[in-house]
């Protein structure tokens, strides 16, 4: 039987509906996204009519007018077919992954990671709940935010940059994988991200929903736990943008069948000691092998919640909390740094840098600030120290920049804490002196010391999931 003609739509008529207000049909969305993939595979086909103008203004739209529930499902839908997808099926596993909105020192992926990768392996279950597999595929550090990507590859000989197939059988040996994006998988949100950053169109919630939850849901996830921040180093500006982010994703996420829980966090400061590439391994290293430094108490306790809802979630511990417990003793224990060890060799790093990780920091050029005054460490713009790290050499200021593996900073106390004046704030860390003074000085007006401790926000502002049975 012949299949009747798709009437052809004309990405400019996609354009103006949305221009006007009108809802768009899903056939114009999944014809646009067609269109926008075609165009930069330089396809001749009959849809290979849209330019960059015209993807540009489509965007623009989309951020005047937002998108309804279901415009928004079915452009990440689109998004997340228009190439290949990964599936861990052939595993029989029940696959679940966590998602960072992005901050300063947030190093939990390589926490978390070896503590499912443990669990899902050495906590073996009733053969009625599947094991777990974590396909982690993450990103690179941009603008006053770190990557989980730049801090594995200061690992000499790690490798993230593997093909679907590779992932599975390292999945299949180690529960967990850290890897970059492929460049078959969501081709659509490369395209559309990169005329995103030059129409400033970025911030629409709308398209950072698409963005984030099309490269999510293309790992055919059975559950998503994202970590959404808010504070002063949130990529959102307000509390309010950051929750309505949460709640489109956790409904979209819900919409496509997989199981998707937002947690609001404090980023209101860099989370745990350090900040940087390699300082920030060492610091997760030092962790797993059961030193738990007190300035990495709030990493270890992030870490442990967003795992201990990716256990719930995977049906290994009746609640959240007791999921975070377990999480807990699998660090405490040294299984995750068997499992850390155990995939860092699958993907061809070489381990024996972590028997001394602090003779590996060799930064050129170190420099310690003093508190100015006595008093409590009282507040911080933590984006203001996201950018002072990036120009410290930890962070690149345009995509494909190379990063300085030991630039960085040490953070000496937590907000709240009671300092001497002259005592330790923070220590910078940069391969050249030369680098050092626009981050110092940077870093000496953001830090406010008061004389009365300050009001703090926990560190878990906000759960937001539907509401499930
Ligand atoms: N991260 C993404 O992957 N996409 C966005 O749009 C914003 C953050």
């Amino acid at each position: 039987m012949t299949q009747p003609a798709q009437p052809h739509i004309h990405p400019i008529d996609v354009i103006l509906h949305k221009r006007d207000g009108l809802d768009l049909t899903d056939a114009e969305i999944q014809s646009f996204i067609r269109a926008v993939v075609d165009h930069a595979a330089g396809s001749q086909t009959f849809s290979d009519e849209v330019s960059d103008a015209q993807i540009a203004a489509f965007l623009m739209a989309v951020f005047e007018r937002g998108l309804d529930h279901r415009e928004l499902a079915t452009l990440t839908t689109a998004m997340r077919f228009s190439g290949e997808t990964f599936d861990a099926a052939p595993l029989n596993t029940f696959t679940v992954d966590k998602h960072s909105t992005g901050g300063v020192g947030d190093k939990t992926s390589l926490l978390i990671a070896p503590t499912l990768g443990a669990a899902g392996l050495a906590h073996p279950t009733p053969a009625s709940i599947p094991g777990i597999c974590v396909p982690m595929i993450s990103g690179r550090s941009l603008g006053h935010t770190g990557g989980t990507l730049d801090k594995l590859e200061t690992i000499p000989g790690f490798n993230t940059q593997l093909n679907l197939s590779q992932l599975l059988d390292i999945l299949k040996k180690c529960g967990a994988a850290l890897i970059g994006q492929t460049p078959t998988l969501v081709p659509a949100d490369r395209i559309l991200y990169a005329l995103r950053d030059h129409t400033g169109t970025v911030e629409s919630p709308f398209l950072i929903c698409a963005s984030i939850m099309s490269k999510k849901l293309a790992e055919s996830l059975n559950a998503l736990v994202l970590d959404v921040k808010v504070g002063s180093g949130a990529f959102m500006p307000t509390y309010e943008k950051s929750k309505f982010l949460a709640e489109l994703m956790v409904r979209t996420g819900e919409a496509s069948g997989t199981r998707t829980v937002a947690l609001l966090t404090s980023m209101d400061e860099p989370l745990g000691r350090f900040s940087g590439n390699w300082i920030e391994a060492w610091e997760c290293v030092d962790i797993m092998r059961g030193h738990r430094h007190p300035l990495s108490a709030d990493l270890i306790e992030l870490s442990n919640i967003l795992s201990g809802w990716m256990l719930h979630l995977a049906g290994r511990a009746d609640t959240p909390q007791a999921g975070a417990a377990l999480a807990d003793e699998i660090l405490r224990t040294g299984e995750a740094y068997k499992a850390w060890l155990k995939i860092v060799a699958a993907q061809g790093g070489d381990v024996a840098i972590f028997e001394d990780p602090a003779a590996f920091h060799q930064p050129a050029a170190t420099r310690t600030i003093p508190a100015p005054q006595s008093g409590y460490l009282a507040s911080m713009d933590c984006k203001q120290v996201g950018w002072a790290i990036q120009r410290l050499g930890a962070g690149r200021a345009r995509p494909g920049d190379p990063v300085s593996a030991h630039a960085g900073i040490g953070m000496h106390a937590k907000l709240g804490d009671k300092l001497e004046s002259g005592q330790p704030l923070a220590t910078l860390f940069a391969e050249d002196a030369a680098l050092l003074d626009e981050p110092e000085a940077m870093l000496r007006e953001t830090f406010q010391i008061a004389t009365s401790p300050p009001k703090l926000h926990p560190l878990i502002r906000e759960v937001v999931a539907e509401k499930f049975s």
